[in-house]
C-alpha cells in the first residue's frame, strides 16, 4: 500500500457471503434488517450499503436522520428504519426522505400527527417496547394504551414492532423479555399481515431466535461484518468471515539498552537489551490506548508484542526475538491475517478492555478504507 502510513482493508465479498450464510440460518420469510449505523461499524456506509442493496437486505438500520438520508440519497426503495429517538428538529426528514421511526412515547405520537396533518401526508413508524433494556422504548406494561392511540391516529401508519435485548449472553432474561414483548402482540391483536415486521434479536441473540414464534424479522449489526468474541460467542454457530483488517508499517528500528523506559509515563522498562520498532499508527488512527504491553502485531507472519504506550501517531513492538533483520516499510497487521495466523478485532478490543463495536467506532478519519471489491 504505497503512500499509505496505516489503513484498513474491507474485503466486500466477505460481506456478501457472511449476508448469505446468516440469510440461511434463518427461517424462510424471516427479513434481514441491516443495520450500518455509525457509517456501517466504521466500514464506510456507501460501499457497504451499495454491496448491501445488490446482496438483497430487506430493510435498512441506522441510528440517525442523518445517517437515513445517506442511504436514501444512494437510492429510493429500501426501507430505513430510524432507531434513535428524534429530536423535534428533525421529524420533517422523516417525509423527506421517505422514512420510518421508531416511536416509543405519546409526545412523539403526537408531534408526527401534527406533522403528517400539516404536510397531509403518512408517516410510518415501528412501535418500540421497552422490555428490559430500560432505554429507549414505550414501558412494556404501558405499551397497550399506546398501540391503541396509534391505531386511533389515521395519519400514521405501524408498520412493525420491536424491543431490544438488554443481555443476550443471560438466556434467562433474553426469554423474559421475548415473553413480554410477545404477550404485547398478542393482546394488542396487531395486523396479521406479512409485511407488518416483528423483530427482536441482533446478532448476539440469533442463537436463541425462536423459529414458528411470532419474529418475522431479525436486525443484524456485528455478524454481517464477521465479528466473533475470542471465545465465538456472538458467531451464532456460523462460519461468518472478518470483513476488515488494519495493517500499518514499521517506520524505524532502533537498539536500546535495558533499564531504558518506554513512551509517555514510562510504564514499562526494558528488561533486556532489544530491538524497538515504531509502528507508523496510534491512537489517532485506530489503535486502542490500552492495548500495549497486551496486543500483538505481525510482521511477516510471526507475531510481536506491543509494548509501551500507545501513543497518538506511533506504537512501539518489541522486535528483539526476530530471527532475520526485518525491513523498513514491512507491513505491520494489528487485525487481520498474514500467513497462518490471524489477530481477530474481538482480540484486540478485549486486550484493549472495550469491546469491538467500540473499536470499530473509533478508526479515524485518519485511516484509508480500501475496498476489495472482487467476488470469487
Ligand atoms: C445497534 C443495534 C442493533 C445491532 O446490534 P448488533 O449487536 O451489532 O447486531 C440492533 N438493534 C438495535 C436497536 C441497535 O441499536
Amino acid at each position: 500500500m504505497k503512500g499509505m502510513r496505516c489503513w484498513a482493508e474491507i474485503d466486500l465479498a466477505a460481506l456478501e457471503r457472511n449476508l448469505a450464510l446468516i440469510r440461511k440460518s434463518l427461517p424462510s420469510g424471516v427479513r434481514l434488517i441491516s443495520v450500518v449505523k455509525a457509517d456501517a461499524y466504521g466500514h464506510g456506509i456507501h460501499p457497504t450499503a451499495t454491496r448491501l442493496m445488490q446482496t438483497g437486505v430487506d430493510t435498512f438500520a441506522v441510528a440517525n436522520v442523518k445517517e437515513a438520508a445517506d442511504i436514501r440519497e444512494m437510492g429510493s426503495g429500501w426501507p430505513i428504519l430510524v432507531l434513535g429517538p428524534l429530536l423535534a428538529e428533525e421529524d420533517q426528514a422523516l417525509l423527506d426522505y421517505d422514512l420510518t421511526a421508531a416511536l416509543s412515547s405519546q409526545e412523539e405520537l403526537e408531534r408526527f400527527q401534527a406533522l403528517a396533518r400539516k404536510e397531509n401526508q403518512e408517516i410510518s413508524v415501528h412501535l418500540k417496547i421497552d422490555t428490559g433494556m430500560g432505554r429507549l422504548g414505550v414501558w412494556w406494561e404501558n405499551a397497550l394504551s399506546l398501540i391503541e392511540a396509534i391505531k386511533q391516529a389515521p395519519e400514521i401508519k405501524l408498520c412493525g414492532i420491536l424491543t431490544h435485548f438488554a443481555q443476550p449472553s443471560d438466556s434467562g432474561f433474553t426469554k423474559e423479555q421475548r415473553k413480554r414483548f410477545l404477550s404485547i402482540i398478542e393482546q394488542a391483536k396487531l395486523e396479521d399481515e406479512p409485511s407488518f415486521l416483528i423483530h427482536a434479536d441482533n446478532s448476539s441473540s440469533l442463537r436463541s431466535f425462536e423459529n414458528n414464534s411470532l419474529f418475522n424479522a431479525v436486525r443484524i449489526g456485528l455478524l454481517q461484518f464477521g465479528i466473533a468474541s475470542p471465545r465465538g460467542s456472538l458467531l451464532g454457530g456460523l462460519e461468518v468471515e472478518p470483513v476488515l483488517s488494519f495493517h500499518s508499517k514499521l517506520a524505524m528500528v532502533k537498539e536500546l539498552p535495558k533499564g531504558t523506559s518506554l513512551s509517555y509515563d514510562r510504564q514499562y522498562t526494558l528488561k533486556r537489551d532489544s530491538r524497538i520498532g515504531i509502528i507508523s499508527a496510534g491512537y489517532g488512527d485506530a489503535i486502542p490506548l490500552h492495548c500495549g504491553n497486551r496486543s500483538n502485531g505481525l510482521i511477516q507472519g510471526q507475531s510481536y508484542p506491543l509494548i509501551g504506550r500507545v501513543t497518538m501517531d506511533q506504537t512501539l513492538i518489541d522486535l528483539t526475538d526476530s530471527r532475520d533483520e526485518i525491513q523498513l516499510g514491512e507491513k505491520v497487521t494489528l487485525v487481520g491475517k498474514q500467513d497462518s495466523r490471524e489477530i481477530l478485532l474481538s482480540t484486540l478490543a478485549e486486550d484493549a478492555g472495550t469491546i469491538p463495536w467500540e473499536l470499530l467506532c473509533s478508526i479515524t478519519k485518519r485511516v484509508p478504507r480500501i475496498y476489495r471489491t472482487k467476488r470469487e
